[in-house]
């Protein structure tokens, strides 16, 4: 039952194979009996669980349908779940239940989807490794000395696992298509203000975005029509309508124009990973796409703007966890200045007062011309590499990592070794774009994704691309021994 995708579930729920609460029981012992040796989990929600399965089921009783009505899913532990634990894998928020619901989960909760629990994550999204989550570093189902990538870390070793058929995760720099990379899942980050950011604690605010993770593009389809769409509530939320995703899957790829950037194959890339990507072009090639080399010459750029811009809104952001309104306070503060200085120092764990530091040095008087106001300068000159791009293209091809996953702790002594990991997929957040990372092949028995970028609310057209290349590849139909 575990190795079902969400269509297949679907299916089987509506023709009566087995119930929602007979699936949901299946998944929650295998996560009972699994997961200690991952850790994606940071809360196990059993009681709604097994409730929200049952009501799915009387719905479906009472006929009603629907893609995602009785399927079980979990949500990275930064969506507020009303009543339920919702700690930013931080001990800042360890004792924080969110008072309501984000939009995504109670867009997928009328659904009727069941939320099996929160997910492990790097404290507030930040990292990309899953290392620095106040709840333990999670481990690759595909090698457990081997990180799963992050923030999503959590979502992607439980799909990994084949713990449930797909999760939530959130993409500020990379968060959803690392992991799922780095894990052989599917992962989706849409266009900037196609899914609401109401009830996501924030990061980056202008980078930010909620999004599907899953094994196949279909079932990425199927969760992204449950998140997606315009919320009130978010003032960057866009007012578009949302195409069934799922009707477009199988597009013919016939003249499809994708482009390859020759800046894809600098040296900081692992040779065994371009000739995977070379190899998937040619696969694509094989179902009629008309590749072009083409040039995106700010991308060295990248990483300082988004190392500057990503840390400047965090100490924003992260300024309203304070010791006063939410989550940690210290022990016996002696005046207020004290308050916030130790719940601060105490809640938070390194990497993100690291950031917080940054961010604020970024921001202060005399610096912000020089750091900040620079690296948005250099945001544009990315965007306008790409728009120049899409003139030309249709989508844009390479790798979404340079390296397969490293090993736990590798790279904890210096932060920038790891900041370097995210040349490739941080150019999205910067231009808003939609990003999509699927299974291309494995290096040493580690996965290997392949990214594809697409015009603005396109996100259908990178679905389509990767559910014809997973029609002729079983890349992502590879299960890690043991799970
Ligand atoms: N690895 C990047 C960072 O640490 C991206 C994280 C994310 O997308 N949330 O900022």
């Amino acid at each position: 039952m575990h190795q079902l995708t969400l269509a297949e579930i679907a299916r089987g729920l509506a023709d009566k194979k087995f119930s929602s609460e007979e699936l949901t029981k299946n998944l929650l012992a295998r996560i009972a009996q699994l997961d200690p040796q991952l850790n994606s989990f940071i809360s196990v929600t059993e009681d709604l669980a097994l409730q929200q399965a049952k009501a799915a089921d009387a719905r479906r009783a009472n006929g009603e349908s629907g893609a995602l009505l009785g399927a079980p899913i979990a949500h990275k532990d930064l969506f507020c779940t009303q009543g339920i634990r919702t700690s930013c894998g931080s001990k800042m928020l360890d004792n924080f239940k969110a008072p309501y619901d984000a939009t995504v989960v109670a867009k997928l909760a009328a659904a009727g989807a069941v939320t099996l629990g929160k997910t492990n994550m790097d404290e507030f999204a930040m990292g990309s490794a899953n290392e620095s989550s106040y709840y333990g570093a999670v481990k690759n189902p595909w090698n457990l000395e081997h990180v799963p990538g992050g923030s999503s870390g959590g979502s992607a070793a439980a799909v990994a696992a084949r713990l449930l058929p797909a999760a939530t995760g959130t993409d500020t720099g990379g968060s959803i298509r690392q992991p799922a990379a780095l894990t052989n899942l599917t992962g989706l980050k849409p266009t900037y203000g196609r899914v609401s950011r109401w009830g996501m604690i924030a990061y980056a605010s202008s980078l930010d975005q909620g999004g599907p993770m899953a094994r196949t593009a279909e079932d990425c389809a199927i969760l992204l029509q449950g998140m997606a769409g315009f919320d009130t509530n978010d003032s960057t939320s866009i007012d578009e309508p949302v195409p069934d995703y799922s009707a477009s899957l199988n597009d013919s790829l016939q003249g499809l124009r994708i482009g390859v950037p020759r800046e894809y194959f600098s040296a900081g890339l692992d040779p065994r990973i371009a000739d995977l990507i070379h190899t998937s072009v040619k696969e694509l090639e094989k179902l009629g796409a008309v590749i072009k080399e083409i040039s995106l010459p700010n991308m060295q750029h990248a990483i300082p703007a988004y190392y500057v811009i990503a840390p400047a809104e965090a100490s924003s952001n992260l300024s309203r966890f304070d010791g006063v309104r939410f989550g940690y306070r210290c022990e016996d503060p002696k005046n207020l200045i004290d308050l916030y200085k130790r719940s601060r120092g105490e809640g938070f764990g390194a990497e993100v007062q690291r950031r917080i530091m940054v961010g604020a040095y970024a921001l202060s008087a005399g610096y912000y011309d020089a750091y900040y106001l620079k690296a948005q300068k250099i945001r544009r000159l990315i965007k306008n590499d790409f728009m120049t791009a899409f003139n030309e293209v249709d989508i844009i091809l390479g790798p979404t990592t340079p390296n397969p996953a490293w090993k736990l702790g590798a790279k904890n002594s210096d932060p920038v070794a790891a900041y370097l990991e995210d040349v490739y997929t941080i150019t999205a957040n910067l231009a808003g774009l939609p990003g999509l990372s699927m299974p291309a092949g494995f290096v040493d028995g580690l996965p290997v994704g392949v990214q594809l970028l697409a015009p603005y609310f396109q996100e259908g057209r990178l679905l389509n691309v990767a559910h014809q290349y997973q029609m002729n590849t079983d890349w992502h139909t590879r299960t890690p021994t043991g799970f």
